[in-house]
């Protein structure tokens, strides 16, 4: 069964925007610093009060999980006010929510323009799982990149998210799963039967997140900050399609785990699957991963990997990939490929798969081969009123494929 909350009704829509930020910049997605200068700058807290003013309200957002200034109790009521007039901490609006039977849940996301333009769409998608909830975060509208098994390569880039557009996906699928403190989580969610609802985050959505390094390490640096979001860096995975001279930059200045979307073994063929890799080819990038900040067996990099029908998943391309990984302390996913309209491409049959997949596991690899989630709230989408200001249906069901199937191993 799939429920299905359209909030493009009319007054459900109304409320949202009213919900959305109007034009007052967020606090949202600032550094503590940064928080502390604009309330001084907007000449409501005096100079000697930034830092400790800048904490109360990093509390209220990242812990307390309030997105509205009236919920600020330990603020006077006058400086809530005059927050009010200046900033905000609302969420963006959310254009749809829809939960899969298994429990997958999707949500589309509706941002300003920036600047010129129309309103950009992106989506966020949150698997739970027994033990852990992972929510696959996007970075950029599009991707400028061309990966030729990948729908969103065919898109134009639209924009870059900003740090704020990047930690809304996150305060949002909180909010709505309750993993809040003193909220309930929804009758019927599922969720992990422990802890958080969102335990895992992976920049496995939408864009190439090394491509928009600032943002993507801002945004970062405030979820895994110990008296805010608190999510272990651990359990933050980035996913590169490998962009080698941003790579050091990540362990050493954001230092979470790292994905690489490797996808072949073999220059020839990852020219044609991930074309970055002519600027990049595989000798730099196994060198940028073997420097990698922090690597050893307990923190290993995953390694994805797309099978394609006829294209890399013979026997000798798992040799080939165990050879090439050597010394790497490593695990693989094995991604089963989603195919899209117009692709080319076909996903390998299952009993390639697993034996593939055997392969790598008697070489000592965890290989996990990700089970397709949320195939129903897919379908679904089939229902949506594509219109000219939504992203094509095309363009979601493939997006929508992708962030389900490869959220990770994290
Ligand atoms: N742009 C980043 C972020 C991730 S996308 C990157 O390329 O790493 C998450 C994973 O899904 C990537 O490994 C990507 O290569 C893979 N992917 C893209 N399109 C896919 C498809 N149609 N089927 C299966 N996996 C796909
Ligand atoms: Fe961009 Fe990643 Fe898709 Fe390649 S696989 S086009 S880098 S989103």
């Amino acid at each position: 069964m799939t429920i299905s909350l359209d909030l493009t009704a009319e007054g459900a829509r109304d409320a949202l925007r009213r919900a959305a930020p109007a034009e007052k910049p967020s606090l949202i997605g600032l550094t503590r610093a940064e928080l502390g200068e604009a309330l001084v700058g907007a000449g409501i807290v005096p100079e000697r009060q930034a830092k400790m003013r800048a904490q109360q309200l990093w509390h209220w957002m990242y812990v307390r999980g309030v997105s509205d200034f009236a919920h600020m109790f330990n603020i006077s009521k006058d400086l809530r006010a005059e927050l009010d007039k200046h900033f905000t901490v609302a969420r963006p609006e959310i254009v749809e929510e829809q939960i899969s039977a298994d429990g997958t849940r999707k949500w589309l996301f509706r941002f300003p323009p920036r600047g010129a333009g129309r309103p950009v769409e992106i989506e966020t998608v949150y698997i739970p799982e027994e033990g852990r909830g992972t929510l696959c975060i996007s970075s950029q509208v599009g991707c400028t990149l061309t990966c030729s098994f990948c729908h969103t390569g065919t898109q134009k880039l639209v924009r870059n998210l900003t740090a704020e557009e990047i930690l809304a996906q996150l305060l949002t699928a909180r909010d709505r799963l309750g993993d809040f403190p003193d909220r309930d989580t929804p009758d019927g969610a599922i969720v992990p039967a422990e802890g958080r609802k969102v335990s895992n985050i992976v920049m496995m959505g939408m864009g190439e997140p090394l491509y928009n390094f600032e943002a993507v390490k801002k945004a970062l640096l405030i979820a895994s900050d110990g008296d805010g979001l608190s999510l272990s860096k651990r359990r933050i995975t980035l996913s590169t399609s490998g962009v080698v001279p941003e790579i050091f930059r990540t362990g050493e200045e954001i230092g979470v785990m790292l994905a690489i979307s490797l996808h072949a073994t073999n220059d020839e063929l990852r020219d044609l699957l991930v074309p970055i890799n002519k600027k990049f080819p595989l000798k730099e990038l196994i060198a940028a991963c073997k420097a990698y900040p922090g690597l050893s067996n307990a923190k290993r990099i995953t390694f994805e990997y797309v099978m394609l029908k006829d294209v890399n998943d013979s026997l000798d391309d798992a040799k080939a990939l165990v050879k090439l990984l050597k010394g790497i302390p490593a695990k693989i996913n094995l991604i089963p490929f989603n195919p899209w309209p117009g692709t080319n491409y076909q996903c390998s049959d299952w009993e390639t798969i697993e034996k593939f997949a055997d392969y790598i596991n008697n070489a000592g690899y965890a290989s996990p081969i990700r089970t397709p989630r949320g195939r129903d709230i897919l379908a679904a989408c089939g229902q949506l009123k594509s219109e000219s200001e939504r992203m094509r249906k095309v363009d979601r069901l493939a997006l929508e494929a992708m962030m389900i199937a490869g959220h990770g191993e994290a």
